[in-house]
C-alpha cells in the first residue's frame, strides 16, 4: 500500500488527495497536505453545484482534524475560491469540512457526540478546544442536522413551553412532541409572535391536523393556538400544576418562618428553613434526614403541614388510575383547599378551578405528565452545561442533538450507535 493511501486511511477522508505530510516538532503536530479530488473540487460551497475557478484565495487554509495517537493533526490545503452563478465568488466546498469551519468534519461530529454524551469537562479536555469553541460546534452540526430532516411531519399532539437561560434574563420557547417524546423546535423568544414563527414553519395545512396542543395556560400561546390551530383541544401540562402548588406551599413556609423568626423562637425557625428541601421534594425521593426534618413539621405547625398535605394530595390526583378517578379526586381536592384557610392555597383552588376543563381534557386524552416534566429536567441540565456557550443558539443546536435525537454517528463507525 502507498504511503499516500495510508495517510488517506489515517484521516479517515474521502475524496481527498493527499499530497505531502511532515511534523512540526516544536507544536507535537502533524500537518497533511490535501487537496479535493477531481469529483469533490470546484463546487460553490453554499449549493454544492460545480463552478468554475475564480481564483486561489487567500492561499494556504489550515483545518484541525481529529487526533493521530496523541499528535494533533492539521489538514491543509489551498482554499480555491469558485463563481457560482447564484452565489457568487465564495471559497470553494472541501469534502472533509463544514463551509466556513476551522475544524473537520469529523472533529465536530465527534465533539457534538461528545457534548451530547459526556460532561464539557471531558469534551474540552478530549478535544483540546474551549468550551465556547464547543459552543460554535453543537450549533452548527445542530443546526445542519435540523435541515436534514423535517421535525414537523406527522405531528398529532405537542405541547408548547418556555424555559430560561442566562439565569432567567433571557427565555426560549420549546415545543415537543407528546406521540414520539421528541424535542421538536426551539427558538429564543417567550411571545406570541415566536409561537407564531413555529406555526408558520409547520404551515397551514399540518397546523390543521393537530389534535392536542398542551401548554401552562398563559395567553401568549393560547391566542396564537387558538388563531392557527382552532380544531385542536387546548390542554394543561399538569407538572405546572404541581409546580403552583409547590409555589403556593412555599409562600405559606415563608410566612410561617417569618412569624416564628419575629416571635424569638430561632430554633424553631431554623428546623423549618432546614425542612424547605423536605418540603418541596416527592416523598419517595426524601433523604433519611429530609425524612426527619419533615416529620416535626406538624408538630411544629399545624398550616405548614397542611399545606404540604394539600401538595402532596394535588400530586396525587394526576397519579390516579382512570381519568374519573382524577377527576373526583380533583373535585374534592378543590373543596379541601377552598376550606383551608391558606390563602395560596384558596387562591391556586380558585386559578385550577379557571382551567378547570383544560386539566380534565389533559386527563382524559392521557398526556403524559411524567415525559413532559422528565424533558423539562433534561433541558435544565443541558441550559446548566450550555452555561459558558457564547450564543443561546448554541443551547438551541445541543437540545436539538440530544433531545431531537440528531445526534451524528462517532467518525469512521459503520453501524449506529444507541442514542438516548
Ligand atoms: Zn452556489
Amino acid at each position: 500500500m502507498s504511503k499516500r493511501r495510508i495517510w488517506k486511511r489515517l484521516l479517515g477522508v474521502e475524496q481527498v488527495v493527499v499530497e505531502d505530510w511532515d511534523i512540526e516538532e516544536t507544536l507535537g503536530r502533524v500537518v497533511v497536505r490535501v487537496r479535493p479530488s477531481r469529483k469533490a473540487g470546484g463546487r460553490c460551497a453554499r449549493c454544492g453545484r460545480r463552478a468554475p475557478t475564480y481564483d486561489q484565495g487567500a492561499g494556504l487554509r489550515r483545518w484541525r482534524g481529529l487526533d493521530l495517537g496523541t499528535a494533533k493533526v492539521m489538514i491543509e490545503a489551498v482554499a480555491v475560491r469558485v463563481r457560482c452563478h447564484e452565489h457568487g465568488v465564495l471559497v470553494a466546498a472541501v469534502p472533509w469540512a463544514r463551509p466556513g469551519s476551522a475544524f473537520t468534519r469529523d472533529f465536530e461530529d465527534q465533539t457534538a457526540w461528545l457534548a451530547v454524551h459526556t460532561n464539557r469537562t471531558a469534551v474540552s479536555e478530549l478535544m483540546r478546544v474551549a468550551w465556547r469553541t464547543v459552543g460554535r460546534i453543537v450549533e452548527t452540526v445542530g443546526e445542519e442536522a435540523r435541515a436534514r430532516v423535517d421535525l414537523l411531519s406527522d405531528l398529532r399532539r405537542i405541547g408548547i413551553d418556555e424555559v430560561s437561560y442566562r439565569k432567567g434574563h433571557k427565555y426560549l420557547t420549546v415545543i415537543v412532541d407528546h406521540d414520539s417524546g421528541r424535542l421538536v423546535w426551539m427558538q429564543v423568544g417567550r411571545d406570541s409572535d415566536t409561537v407564531r414563527r413555529f406555526f408558520d414553519d409547520l404551515g397551514q395545512e399540518r397546523a390543521g391536523r393537530l389534535e392536542i396542543v398542551t401548554a401552562d395556560g398563559a395567553s401568549w400561546i393560547d391566542d396564537v393556538v387558538r388563531e392557527r390551530a382552532p380544531q385542536a383541544i387546548r390542554c394543561l401540562d399538569l407538572f405546572h400544576v404541581v409546580q403552583w402548588a409547590t409555589k403556593a406551599l412555599d409562600e405559606v413556609r415563608r410566612k410561617v418562618w417569618n412569624d416564628l423568626r419575629d416571635s424569638a423562637r430561632p430554633g424553631v425557625a431554623h428546623l423549618l428553613k432546614h425542612a424547605r428541601w423536605a418540603l418541596w421534594k416527592n416523598p419517595e425521593t426524601l433523604t433519611p434526614s429530609q425524612r426527619e426534618s419533615l416529620g416535626w413539621i406538624p408538630k411544629l405547625n399545624g398550616a405548614l403541614y397542611r399545606a404540604y398535605l394539600l401538595k402532596e394530595a394535588l400530586r396525587g390526583v394526576f397519579h390516579a388510575l382512570s381519568p374519573s378517578q382524577a377527576t373526583s379526586r380533583l373535585d374534592a381536592w378543590l373543596r379541601w383547599a377552598r376550606r383551608s384557610r391558606l390563602k395560596p392555597f384558596t387562591k391556586l383552588a380558585r386559578t385550577i378551578l379557571g382551567y378547570y376543563w383544560r386539566i380534565v381534557a389533559t386527563l382524559r386524552h392521557g398526556i403524559s405528565n411524567a415525559l413532559v416534566e422528565s424533558r423539562n429536567t433534561q433541558i435544565r441540565l443541558l441550559n446548566r452545561m450550555a452555561h459558558g456557550f457564547k450564543r443561546a443558539e448554541a443551547l438551541i443546536g445541543l437540545s436539538m442533538l440530544k433531545l431531537a435525537r440528531l445526534c451524528p454517528h462517532l467518525p469512521g463507525r459503520l453501524l449506529p450507535t444507541t442514542q438516548s
